[in-house]
């Protein structure tokens, strides 16, 4: 699993270059791309004959997985949210993947992962493998220890030293991942998290305890308090939520970038990174964006970018 990286257009001063996980081989590509790969590896490892997760009907994670599951010739089965239910580019592709959406009200996800665990281990002799929303969890922290080993090697490579790396982050464990492999890498590289929904103390206590769950899986000592960036000042009014100005950056890194954003997570992250760069008046630094996909999210919204 590698991701190329590419140079895009300056911005106030500052070299951007963009990480593009948006491209990884394999549907539609993504962070959760990185993540299934780890994940399938250790269904295989533990010998699992079907896969369980939730997520709703717009989520990239559920249709990567669908897609592994697929290719793997076994079993998915997808707890969705009946308040999410829409038809979207990544609920078709789920379909078309087969996979087994099982509807339940939000307050009922937990009960009904456990009910399908239990039918599938109880009544049908089955193996299942389950795997958190959004590819929570050490596995998903790994996914992203290694994309930060991928950044590392591209900066030796091509030899430039990047001040700052930008993303958005929901779940988180895509920072905890890049946290983890700056500490492991002894850099001092500044990792800003843009949430796109959650707030603080909540989302930064999250990526703590990822940073410090998977610290602890690989044994390593040498933990001292970490600083976690995970910015809260461009949510609005939060999961999906975004203005004319996510609109407009969009568009403009459509046609001047050739790069396509959703407004859900990658797009609103970008306008994000860019309101505070102006508003920390950062300049003159070398700065890496990491793309974390959903690209179907964008052809959801094809008729509003301009
Ligand atoms: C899931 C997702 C994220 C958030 O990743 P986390 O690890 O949950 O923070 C960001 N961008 C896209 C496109 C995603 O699908």
């Amino acid at each position: 699993m590698n991701s190329i990286i590419q140079r895009v257009k300056d911005y106030k001063c500052n070299k951007i270059y963009i990480k593009r996980d948006d491209l990884l081989p394999f549907s539609f590509g993504g962070n959760k791309v990185r993540k299934a790969f780890l994940f399938f590896d250790d269904l295989k490892n533990k010998g699992c004959d079907c896969v369980v997760t939730y997520g709703s009907g717009s989520s990239n994670h559920c249709r990567v997985i669908a897609n592994m599951a697929i290719l793997n010739r076994i079993p998915c089965y997808i707890v969705s949210p009946i308040e999410d239910r829409q038809t979207t580019a990544n609920s078709k592709l789920i379909d078309i993947f087969g996979a087994m959406v099982i509807n339940c009200t939000v307050k009922d996800v937990h009960e009904t992962i456990d009910k399908v665990l239990n039918d599938l281990r109880m009544n049908q002799n089955k193996n299942p493998y389950f795997i958190e929303g959004g590819g929570h969890g050490n596995i998903g922290t790994q996914a992203y220890v290694n994309c930060f080993n991928e950044i590392i090697q591209y900066q030796l490579e091509h030899l430039v030293q990047f001040d700052y790396i930008f993303l958005v982050s929901g779940t988180g464990s895509t920072q905890a991942g890049l946290i983890c492999g700056a500490l492991l890498n002894n850099s001092n590289v500044k990792i800003i998290g843009i949430s796109n929904a959650r707030q603080n103390p909540y989302g930064k206590t999250v990526i703590e305890k990822s940073v410090c769950d998977y610290l602890k899986s690989i044994n390593y000592i040498n933990y001292k308090k970490i600083n976690i960036n995970f910015i809260d000042d461009y949510i609005l009014e939060g999961y999906e939520s975004y203005n004319k100005e996510i609109v407009e950056t969009i568009s403009d890194v459509l046609k001047y970038d050739g790069i396509p954003m959703d407004t859900t997570y990658v797009g609103k992250g970008y306008w994000g990174m860019r309101k505070y760069i102006t508003e920390n008046t950062i300049k003159n630094k070398n700065i890496l964006f990491v793309h974390t996909g959903g690209t179907p999210l964008f052809f959801d919204k094809i008729g509003e970018y301009k």
